[in-house]
Parts: structure tokens; C-alpha cells; sequence
């Protein structure tokens, strides 16, 4: 959410009458009785709120800011991390690993995910306590799957590394990924128990190519657009088990993670699926499922 303080900006410089008189009074007391004032606290000046958001996500490798607060306190660094119930009870296997932190990426409780719901994950992928139960759900609704679309049992999950310090689709500008806070993971495909791989890239149902619009419209005339030739949803298009199955993984992922990213969704995402937990919304419940 972007916060406008444009009816503020035109009074920047001016101090209304009564505050002014009272500064003054206030700095011929301090002249008086410099004691007061060194028992005055100075006031931390606010943060720039107009500087570019990119200044600010800008990846660096400085890792502790000279005037952070354990800085200013005198004070070492607190190393604060949080635990993972998922771990204990065995709904996760992996462990948890030391703070990571590059500029504005980092995850204070990363943890490595061996497994899920007894399911391996390929990639052992670097990812949050709530990604990897959610993982887990998506695990035991891909195994179920799996025995009643497929036949067998599941295997393994492929995945990719999950934490990347990058922006969102590799793109050289913009919003940093939920990758960069290892609060997303990709799925290329799944192994079978059988010896069968399902893969993103081979199997899902894919859109076909769009259609070329028509000639531009002459000025005066409706414009031409291709709404009429909106394709059918995956579930409609999946022809074949492996993609009735992939089709049947994205629609519970749905019900688990605040964002799921398919095939359907971008090109740059043709050959996996996308989950995270990132916060959609002004109080994180607004879902994204494509
Ligand atoms: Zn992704």
C-alpha cells in the first residue's frame, strides 16, 4: 500500500505562531540552565519516507549498519531465532540453520527441508518453518493424488533451491521475490514410486499460443479483442492422468499458500509451479491462484 501525504507537503518550512513563540522560550530556558538541557533527549530523526523503495531493497553486503540499535546500545548482536514445531513432530524433516542475511534478503530461522510428510524434497531447499508445514500439506494432498489419479505412490517432489536473492521473475528491476526471504519455493515435478517423473514443463495442460489480435480497429469502429476466445481452466483442459494430477497438486496448493503460480499464470513460469506465503492485501488474506 502506497501512503500519500500530499496534503502535508505544502506546509513543509513553516512553524505555526504558537509553536514558534514556545522554541523560543524553550531555547532562552536552555541558555539559562544548560543542565536542563543535557537531561532533554535529543530526538532519533525520522526516516526519509520519500526516498525510492528500490534505495532501500537495494541488495548489499554491508551486514550490520554502523548505527544499529546493538551499536548504539553497546551491545552484541542478538542472534534471535524461532523454532519449528514441524521438526519435532516429524511433519518436516531437515534442520534449521543459521540466520542469512545479503542486503535487504535473509531469513532469520531458514531451515534446510530434507522431507515432507515422508516425502523427499529433491532440491533441499532453504525455506521458512510455516513454507515447509505448508509443503507438508501439499505433500499429503499430492501423495493422495498420486494414488488416485496415477495409481502409485509418491516418491519425491523436485524442487529448486528455494531462498535466491533476486527480484521477482529474475527481472533486473522491481519488487524483490519471496524467494529472496525463503518464503517461496518452485516445483519442477514429481517422481513416482513406479519409475514415472510427472514434469511441469511436459505435462501440464498448457494454453495454446494466443491468437494474433485482429487488424487495429478504423478510427470510429470498436476495437478489436480476443475476449471471446478466453481458454477453458486447466481442470477443463487436462486431457491426459499426469496432467489431471498436476491440475489436482495447483487447486490444493490453492487452499494452502497465499500465492500459486502455474504454467497458466506467465510464461516465466512454463516449466514449474510457484508457492509462497508472501503477504497479499492490507491484512495478508487476499489469495493469488493462477
Ligand atoms: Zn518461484
Amino acid at each position: 500500500m502506497i501512503c500519500s501525504h500530499k496534503g502535508q507537503r505544502g506546509k513543509r518550512g513553516t512553524i505555526p505562531a504558537p509553536v514558534s513563540i514556545g522554541l523560543l522560550a524553550l531555547g532562552a530556558l536552555l541558555a539559562t540552565n544548560p543542565t536542563l538541557a543535557q537531561e532533554i533527549p535529543v530526538p532519533t530523526p525520522r526516516p526519509k519516507f520519500d526516498a525510492p523503495v528500490e534505495s532501500v531493497q537495494e541488495p548489499s553486503q554491508t551486514p550490520h549498519s554502523e548505527t544499529s540499535v546493538e551499536a548504539r546500545m553497546g551491545v552484541p548482536p542478538v542472534i534471535h531465532q524461532i523454532a519449528c514445531p514441524a521438526l519435532r513432530t516429524g511433519q518436516v524433516r531437515g534442520k534449521l540453520l543459521a540466520p542469512v542475511h545479503d542486503g535487504a534478503c535473509g531469513s532469520d530461522s531458514p531451515l534446510q527441508i530434507e522431507a515432507v510428510s515422508e516425502v523427499k524434497l529433491t532440491g533441499e531447499p532453504l525455506s521458512t518453518c510455516a513454507m515447509a508445514e505448508g509443503l507438508a500439506a501439499m505433500s499429503e494432498a499430492a501423495k493422495k493424488a498420486a494414488q488416485d489419479i496415477l495409481g502409485t505412490e509418491l516418491a519425491a517432489i523436485v524442487t529448486g533451491p528455494g531462498y535466491e536473492c533476486r527480484r521477482r521473475n529474475r527481472a533486473a528491476t522491481g519488487k524483490l521475490s519471496e524467494h529472496a526471504f525463503a518464503n517461496a519455493l518452485d516445483i519442477a515435478g514429481f517422481k513416482l514410486a513406479d519409475g514415472r517423473q510427472v514434469t511441469v514443463e511436459a505435462d501440464w495442460p498448457h494454453l495454446p499460443p494466443a491468437e494474433p489480435l485482429a487488424e487495429p480497429a478504423a478510427e470510429g469502429e470498436e476495437a478489436p479483442t480476443n475476449d471471446e476466445a478466453k481458454p477453458a481452466p486447466a481442470s477443463e483442459r487436462a486431457a491426459t492422468p499426469e496432467a489431471k494430477f498436476l491440475v489436482a497438486v495447483r487447486d490444493a496448493a490453492c487452499g494452502i499458500f497465499t500465492t500459486v503460480l502455474s504454467p497458466d499464470s506467465n510464461t516465466a513460469h512454463h516449466a514449474h509451479l510457484h508457492f509462497d506465503l508472501g503477504c497479499h492485501g492490507r491484512d495478508c488474506t487476499y489469495l493469488i491462484c493462477e
